[in-house]
């Protein structure tokens, strides 16, 4: 059944083309807390933020990325410049000491917007084994 219950989830979830919150966020139709923005990619404070440094940067056009595993060799431009944005405000938040990279795919990866995302994390030690 739950087997069942995740498959029906991931269906739900995971069309490419469904608009997002983020879509919102982009064109300014619901309030962000913006800390980066350029020609390409938007990044802003999430609102359940799980550390004191808790920044989301995305794509501005989402081009079928509803999440990794969506991936094509045509993407890799822009996935390269969300990690590298990545690195620009981590350094602009000032977590010289380190901080984590995420990006959650799929329902087991516990993804809830579909409009891939890295999820910047910083300002306290980190754990692994991530939960
Ligand atoms: O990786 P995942 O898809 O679970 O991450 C989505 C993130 O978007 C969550 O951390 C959530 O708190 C954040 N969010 C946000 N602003 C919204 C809706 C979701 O920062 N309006």
């Amino acid at each position: 059944v739950s087997s069942e219950k995740d498959a029906a989830l991931a269906a739900a979830s995971t069309s490419p083309d469904s608009p997002t919150i983020f879509d919102k966020i982009i064109n300014k139709e619901i309030p962000a807390n913006v800390v980066y923005e350029d020609e390409k990619v938007l990044a802003f404070r999430d609102i359940n933020p799980q550390a004191p440094v808790h920044i989301l940067i995305i794509p501005k056009i989402r081009d079928g990325l509803s999440r990794l595993a969506k991936a094509e060799e045509r993407h890799c431009e822009i996935l390269g410049l969300l990690l590298y944005t990545a690195k620009v405000i981590a350094k602009q938040e000032g977590l010289e000491d380190g901080f984590r990279i995420v990006i959650n795919d799929g329902p087991k990866g516990c993804q809830s917007v579909y409009h891939i995302h890295v999820h910047l994390l910083g300002g306290r030690q980190m754990e692994w084994p991530a939960g």
